[in-house]
């Protein structure tokens, strides 16, 4: 049984529950999916309270993007939750987790969350850092599960716990995907037939530029670009960005540049927009 509330008081006698057990969270904005699912199994298997937040979060949302129409379906999504073992959901007001309005103090990503998402979506890691930091002080977990779709939002997310020394560990859950490759998103329930189609492209090209991992960094982006390249020229898919970058800083990655790095797509097919990402190993290579 899956208990939902939504007040930080009607949470407190879950969290006094196991003060001394480990307690895990999962942070959402609902509209859940198996990827959302695998975190919870993953937070199920590591601790002993589960928590799973669900909260559309105004502040990192531009105000031409989709928070009004973002995909809210709690029926289903606590259905989703007891299947997974969530133990509780909390589910908070706007007040609540704003309480005094549009905050003033803000947790800001600095360069690294300027680039990729951040340069297309000007101030949503200031948004999302921020709002990471309230539900992490509003739930007190020991451990804090986010998917590695948002390459660059987990890293983000473990850079401000060391930069700003916050008792927490973050555990990074592999990308769950449909079975021709599509990552789920909450955002994929927007596709038409035809726009799901044009959106496959995105792990095509992923998987591509992988397969040249051997070859070097340029390799890699040719062989993404080359895919994605054949369903922009029909006017179908428009790319923001297709990035292999060092996961460190998520700063591109340079011709000789061996060992890990994340190639990083993100497009739209009619109005939605979808991000991807593939963890690689580049090796040593011999000159192109
Ligand atoms: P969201 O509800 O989209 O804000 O996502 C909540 C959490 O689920 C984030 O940590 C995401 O990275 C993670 N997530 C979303 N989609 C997937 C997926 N396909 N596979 C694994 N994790 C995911």
């Amino acid at each position: 049984m899956t208990a939902l509330v939504h007040t930080r008081a009607e949470l407190q006698p879950f969290l006094d529950g196991f003060a001394n057990g480990k307690r895990g969270v999962v942070m959402t904005m609902g509209a859940l999916h198996e990827g959302h699912l695998e975190l919870f199994k993953q937070a199920r298997h590591d601790c002993d309270l589960v928590v799973a937040t669900i909260f559309v979060n105004p502040l990192q949302f531009g105000p031409n993007e989709d928070f009004d129409r973002y995909p809210r379906t709690l029926d289903d999504d606590l259905k989703l939750c007891a299947e997974a073992g969530v133990d509780v959901v909390y589910a908070p007001a706007v007040e609540e987790v704003y309480p005094g309005g549009q905050p003033i103090v803000k947790v800001t990503p600095g360069p690294m969350g300027e680039t990729l998402e951040g340069a297309f979506r000007p101030g949503f890691f200031t948004g999302v850092l921020t709002i990471v930091n309230k539900l992490l002080n509003l739930t007190d977990p020991d451990k804090a599960f986010f998917g590695q779709k948002d390459a660059q939002q987990l890293a983000l997310v473990r850079r401000m716990v060391l930069d700003l020394n916050m008792p927490v560990e973050i555990i990074g859950v592999p990308t769950v995907r449909d079975e021709d490759g599509l990552a789920k998103s909450s955002r994929n329930r927007y596709l038409s037939s035809e726009e799901r189609a044009t959106a496959l492209t995105l792990s095509r090209a992923l998987f591509a530029g992988q397969e040249k991992a051997t070859e070097g960094a340029d390799a890699v982006r040719d062989a993404a670009n080359a895919v994605l390249e054949r369903t922009t020229a029909t006017g179908e898919l428009t790319v923001d960005y297709l990035a292999l970058v060092d996961p460190r800083d998520f700063s591109e990655v340079p011709p000789a540049f061996t060992g890990q790095a994340v190639l990083a797509v993100a497009a739209r097919a009619g109005t939605t927009r979808l991000i991807d990402n593939l963890p690689l190993t580049l090796t040593p290579h011999g000159a192109r």
